[in-house]
């Protein structure tokens, strides 16, 4: 029982061992599964995180990639438009090396034209000057100025009888003017006379200055061509010799002078494209009772000759020639010329209507391309009033005398030259008198050869006027009648 006993208690001892055992084995289990459970705590949390790093990068991959199929589509479109653009480089050579032969050859032909061109030219100055010649070398225009009745002190308008009976019957071609003129007989009755007279052409009052300039424009482009034009204003004072030739300030207003200045330079630079290039000089004189005036000089005029060299050139000593650069400067030339002879005006009465005034424009004109050259003069005369004056009786104012003695013997010797000119052309060779006046003899190179000469007869409205306009238009019969001649002999030995 003993032994039992101490079994038992063995037995128990070691039961109570074996509890506390499995007690501390328990609390180490509990313990171990409490480190388990944490373990695994982190575990899951690591897990969540690598998750969220994982779906982060799935993203940054799914991005990367889509931003590699952009770059690569980018990629191939531009090989696409490298290789285009590589083939368009191989055209655009191919095409460059077809341009260069074309420009070559258009370069060829350009050169062909050109001298056609400068052939044409030359072709067309001598068509120009045979359709100038065929109108007659000499030439009359008349021009009757209107009545100035815009003008405030006038009164030429204001009662029609103070107007002469003009009549302009040819509508078309404007070539023809009638005089009606009344007179009385000795015996008192009234008789009407008509006096048809026709010209080259005719201006009615009406017609501008610009209509008038297009008639002679022809002649300015014969000068340009290298020949010596001559254009005169005759007719008494107060018919409009002046406004004719220089005009008035304004652009409408503005007279054959500067008309003409702007012309050449205009059609100096059109020829330039040919090969022309062009240098000009203006010279004004003023012939007064037979003496030369330098209209552009400083005043204390000396003595003036004038000078024709073997080349057809004439020059006047000591006058002041001003080289042209620009059509403006013509006006301040006028303008000048105006001045000295309102200097003039003041020692003498009415001097500018009692002495001739000669612009000269010379051209000279180089062509470099084909050897040419040409030199030509236009000559703008304003001729002094035609007036007749009595000569006699007034013996107590010599200087008129003296001075309506120049006029006439001027005036009566132009006529002679262009009479004897004209007769020249159906006979040969005739002596021209030149030399009978200062004004023939200035102009004698640009009167004679192949020269050209225009003359416009201006009348004046007025009926007072009458006698002497018919007076003009006769002097100026005369010289068509001349020109006819020589017009008549071209077209008779064309056909
Ligand atoms: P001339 O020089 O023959 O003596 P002007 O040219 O001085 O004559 O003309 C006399 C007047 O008539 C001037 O006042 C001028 O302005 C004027 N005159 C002349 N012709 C015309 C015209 N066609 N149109 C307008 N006025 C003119
Ligand atoms: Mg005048």
């Amino acid at each position: 029982m003993i032994a039992a006993a101490d079994e038992l208690d063995d037995l128990k001892r070691r039961h109570a061992r074996d509890i506390q055992e499995l007690h501390a084995e328990n609390a180490r289990k509990e313990r171990e599964l409490e480190e388990g459970r944490n373990a695994l705590r982190e575990l899951g949390d690591d897990l969540a995180r690598e998750r969220d790093t994982v779906r982060a990068l799935k993203n940054a991959l799914s991005e990367q990639s889509n931003a590699h199929i952009l770059l690569k589509t980018q990629f191939t479109t531009l090989e696409t438009k490298c290789d285009a653009l590589s083939s368009e480089g191989q055209a655009q050579l191919n095409s460059k090396a077809k341009l260069t032969a074309d420009l070559q050859a258009a370069k060829a032909r350009a050169e062909e034209l050109e001298n056609e061109l400068m052939e044409a030219e030359s072709l067309r100055r001598k068509l120009h000057n045979q359709i100038q010649e065929l109108k007659g070398n000499i030439r009359v225009f008349c021009r009757v100025r209107p009545a100035l009745g815009t003008l405030p002190d006038s009164h030429e308008q204001n009662s029609s009888s103070g107007l002469a009976s003009i009549n302009f019957p040819d509508k078309r071609e404007h070539k023809e003017i009638v005089i009606s003129n009344t007179t009385e007989t000795a015996m008192g009755y009234t008789r009407d006379t008509i006096l048809p007279f026709s010209f080259d052409r005719v201006f009615e009052p009406r017609s501008s200055q610009h209509e008038v300039f297009e008639e002679i424009s022809h002649l300015v482009q014969s000068c340009i061509d290298g020949y010596n034009i001559c254009i005169f204003a005759y007719g008494q004072t107060g018919s409009g010799k002046s406004f004719t030739m220089e005009g008035g300030q304004t652009e409408d207003t503005r007279g054959m002078i500067p008309r003409a200045v702007r012309h050449v330079f205009q059609v100096a630079q059109q020829l330039q494209k040919k090969g022309w290039s062009y240098r000009m000089e203006g010279q004004f004189l003023e012939i007064y009772n037979e003496t030369i005036v330098d209209l552009l000089g400083k005043g204390n005029d000396g003595k003036h000759e004038i000078k024709h060299d073997k080349n057809g050139r004439t020059s006047v000593t000591d006058v002041v020639v001003y080289p042209l650069r620009s059509p403006d400067q013509v006006q301040n030339l006028l303008n000048l010329a105006q001045s000295r002879r309102t200097v003039h005006a003041t020692l003498m009465n009415e001097r500018s209507s009692r002495s001739h005034s000669v612009f000269t424009l010379r051209i000279i004109g180089t062509n470099d391309a084909s050897g040419e050259t040409s030199e030509g003069c236009l000559n703008l005369v304003d001729l002094a009033g035609s007036e007749r004056l009595k000569e006699s009786g007034a013996s107590s104012d010599k200087d008129r005398l003296k001075e309506t003695q120049a006029i006439n013997k001027s005036l009566s010797a132009l006529g002679d030259v262009i009479a004897a000119l004209g007769e020249k052309g159906s006979m040969g060779d005739k002596h021209i008198p030149y030399r009978n006046s200062k004004l023939t003899y200035l102009l004698q190179n640009s009167l004679s050869g192949n020269s050209k000469t225009l003359m416009f007869v201006n009348v004046s409205p007025l009926s007072s006027s009458l006698g002497e306009s018919i007076c003009s238009l006769r002097f100026a019969t005369k010289v068509n009648n001349t020109t006819l001649g020589t017009a008549k002999k071209q077209t008779a030995r064309l056909s």
